[in-house]
């Protein structure tokens, strides 16, 4: 375990970060306002750090950043406390401090810590993180910044070098897919228009990893007629206070939106038809993750109703892993809905695929890609996994004595991945980033060319409004400055459709001029 000792609770989120991608395996516990107490027994198990914003006189000096770094047990403190702090705004730095000057008076104090943080960390582990010391989701829109202030690449790649330590092959990465990002985007309209997102909040089952608003459909079956009755009154609302604006994505997920019943389904989009203008939308995704969901009949309605694009993910192409993390289909079951769709003439179909699942090793995922590459989708999307201790799949893991480190993704992993999408033809076209995700890696959307999932990009960089229908959806507002403001749908089912009044009128307030 590492302890972490603040003495304030300011950068707690980014110091955490930063530990789980130095110490993926180990728990990271952050004490704010507290002191390393040198008595402590439980320090000789671990390491702790001392963070103060200046070290002589432990209070706040304008551009001196420091902390302590304990390791191990403190029996003679002289020897194993390192103080290191630099003076950054000045150049002059201590002489135990290890950042050979690469701190410098531009640094904001957040990013002069974090620098002085990830120096320390990448000599005492010997590590280097492909991401530096970037501790944000969206890696991307840094290179997009720049773009839109007329950087060229160099530019881009020296400040992303200096300011963040990112490696040169993530520079040339979130560069590349800024500029695609900005290209796919160029038609979109940012003031009058905005995207939709419907959630369906069931699954067939629970997949032991998910950490999405997820019922299973068998035990919610007799709510899910109410449930559209509600979405139905959600999209009313749409309809009258959005009137005249242009809707360009239509983006329905969840859960499994496929779990409805083909009568459902066509009655929940025909209404969405009746009532809003769906002439101007440019992408139309139904996500049918899950293959024991998918039936000819609704891939039918589905392409009555306009969708245009749809997901058929396999997440692995080996059964023995399908069945460990709760998938309950099969291999067989994923082709053949995947070549239903096809007959049925969805020409832009997307798979997911996860890195990093329990006992997968590279041959596995090399397994999978080819596989995958027999069935050439339009689109894959690769994602790390992310487990969180205490998970269902965590204990699952655990009571099956599954050693927790084989849940590893792997650079090697990541590189087949991506040699393999493409192979295929498909190139990145958005990526993001998320706590706890397995090798302090990425998830990377690739596409063929036209057919990049437009939403993806839209959710993913905050640049348009989306107002989200159902359980556990988030409505974002985006406002002409850049300024966010969100409003959450609650989470629980059977809560939203008792307080569907007030989700309406929340999103009200939210969009009142
Ligand atoms: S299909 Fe997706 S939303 Fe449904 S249980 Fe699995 S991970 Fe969760």
């Amino acid at each position: 375990m590492k302890r972490i000792y603040l003495n304030s609770d300011k950068y707690q989120y980014d110091i955490h970060s930063l530990f789980k991608a130095f110490y993926p395996e180990e728990e990271v516990k952050m004490y704010p306002g507290e002191k390393v107490d040198p008595e402590d027994e439980n320090l000789c198990e671990c390491s702790a750090i001392d963070i103060y914003e200046d070290a002589d006189t432990e209070e706040y000096v304008e551009g001196r950043i420091a902390f302590t770094w304990i390791n191990g047990k403190i029996t003679g403190e002289e020897e194993l406390y390192v103080r290191n702090y630099i003076d950054y705004k000045s150049s002059s730095k201590n002489e135990n401090a290890s950042t050979n000057g690469e701190i410098s008076k531009a640094d904001t104090s957040k990013n002069a810590l974090k620098k002085l943080i990830y120096l320390v960390l990448s000599d005492e582990t010997g590590k280097e993180l492909p991401w530096g010391n970037l501790t944000g989701i969206r890696p991307t829109r840094i290179a997009m910044n720049l773009i839109d202030k007329g950087a060229g690449d160099e530019e881009i790649s020296d400040y992303m070098k200096n300011t963040y330590f990112v490696s040169d092959e993530k520079i040339a990465l979130s560069t590349a897919i800024a500029r695609r990002e900005k290209e796919i985007l160029k038609d979109i309209d940012y003031v009058n228009g905005y995207s939709l997102y419907i959630g369906i909040p069931f699954c067939p089952t629970t997949c032991l990893y998910c950490s999405f608003t997820s019922y299973p459909i068998g035990a919610y079956q007799n709510i899910v007629d109410d449930y559209i009755d509600c979405l139905k009154k959600e999209i009313d609302y749409v309809a009258e206070d959005f009137e005249g604006k242009t809707i360009d994505t239509v983006y329905m997920g969840g859960g499994t939106p496929t779990t409805l019943s083909p009568e459902q389904m066509e009655n929940l989009l025909q209404y969405l038809r009746d009532k809003l203008d769906l002439s101007h939308v440019k992408e139309f995704t139904v996500e049918s993750g899950r293959p024991d969901s998918i039936t000819r009949e609704k891939l039918k309605v589905m392409k009555r109703m306009g969708v245009d694009r749809i997901s058929v993910n396999p997440q692995t192409m080996r059964d023995e892993t399908l069945k460990l993390i709760g998938r309950r289909h099969t291999v067989a079951q994923l082709i053949d809905a995947y070549n239903m769709a096809r007959e049925e003439g969805f020409d832009n179909i997307n798979m997911d695929i996860i890195l990093g699942l329990p006992g997968e090793t590279a041959k596995d995922v090399q397994y999978t890609m080819d596989e995958i590459k027999k069935l050439n989708p339009d689109d894959l999307t690769v994602h790390s996994l992310a487990i969180k201790r205490g998970s269902r799949l965590a204990e699952v893991l655990r009571s099956k004595g599954i050693d927790g480190s084989l849940i590893n993704n792997t650079e090697e992993m990541m590189n087949i991945a991506s040699m393999g999408a493409v192979s295929m033809g498909l190139e990145p076209y958005y990526l993001y980033r998320q706590k706890n995700i397995s090798g302090n890696f990425e998830n990377t959307g690739y596409a063929r060319q036209g057919k990049a999932g437009i939403y993806n990009i839209l959710i993913n960089e905050e640049v348009q409004s989306i107002v989200a229908l159902g359980a556990g959806t988030v409505t974002k507002r985006v406002f002409g400055n850049g300024r966010i403001e969100r409003c959450d749908n609650v989470k629980d089912v059977k809560l939203y459709m008792e307080q569907i009044d007030e989700m309406i009128m929340r999103k009200r307030e939210l969009f009142k001029l």
